[in-house]
């Protein structure tokens, strides 16, 4: 608990910070837009097209979330992507899977890891799925559910730890992200979150470990 108080005294400075390149990257990309003709929403990447079933994750199967659950957007040129956010579950894949396409659920992420190493893909990182209790860190970070419960060490599988690490691996390949516990973070420890997940059992030096091993690849 100590910890937590120590971490959440440390949060302001850096969040205040993050928000303030933030904005910098915005402003820039606004003053290029106006810069431009009155077509920029024509240009390439202003609306990218979307294939039915498509993932950005080879080897992904795509089960499609509820649309109330998270809302379309064209990542990373609307919003950059800096940030993974590790969730857990707290229940089975099954039960995360039907919740993810229950409009009335309110929340889901980008993708599930099933103890077996399986990944599903239920929403495009692209669009902004409403994972981290933070509408800020929903825009700039791709959420990864892993199946099991938070005080249960036996839900952490070799195999989920190694496809969940290929997985991360390929997303901050894909957008530049740091692989560093700055920004491959725990739901637990965004600003404002009432979350506990991944919890105490979740090996993190185990875990950046094999994303450092898994890339730089890129997709
Ligand atoms: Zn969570």
């Amino acid at each position: 608990m100590g910890a937590k108080k120590q971490e959440a005294n440390r949060r302001p400075g850096r969040r205040a910070l993050l928000i303030g390149a933030a904005a910098v990257v915005v402003g820039g990309a606004a003053l290029e837009r106006s810069g431009l003709s009155r077509l920029w929403w024509r240009l390439p990447g202003a609306q990218k097209p979307r294939v039915e079933g498509a993932v950005d994750f080879g080897g992904a199967r795509w089960v499609a979330a509820s649309p109330a659950n998270y809302r379309g957007a064209d990542r990373p040129d609307d919003y950059r992507i800096d940030r993974v956010v590790i969730h857990v579950t707290q229940g089975s894949f099954a039960s995360a899977v039907k919740v993810f396409q229950d409009p009335a659920h309110g929340a889901a992420t980008h993708y599930i890891v099933r103890k077996d190493g399986h990944v599903t893909q239920m929403i495009r990182e692209l669009d902004v799925a409403f994972h981290a209790g933070n509408r800020g860190y929903n825009e700039r970070s791709v959420g990864i559910e892993h199946e099991g419960f938070v005080d249960d060490a036996s839900s952490f599988t070799d195999a989920m730890y190694a496809a969940s690490a290929r997985l991360t691996a390929r997303i901050c390949a894909r957008y530049g992200i740091p692989v560093d516990r700055e920004h491959i973070i725990g739901h637990v420890e965004v600003p404002g979150a009432d979350h506990t997940d991944p919890g105490r059992h979740w090996d993190w030096d185990r875990y950046i470990r094999l994303v450092r091993a898994a890339g730089p690849t890129r997709t």
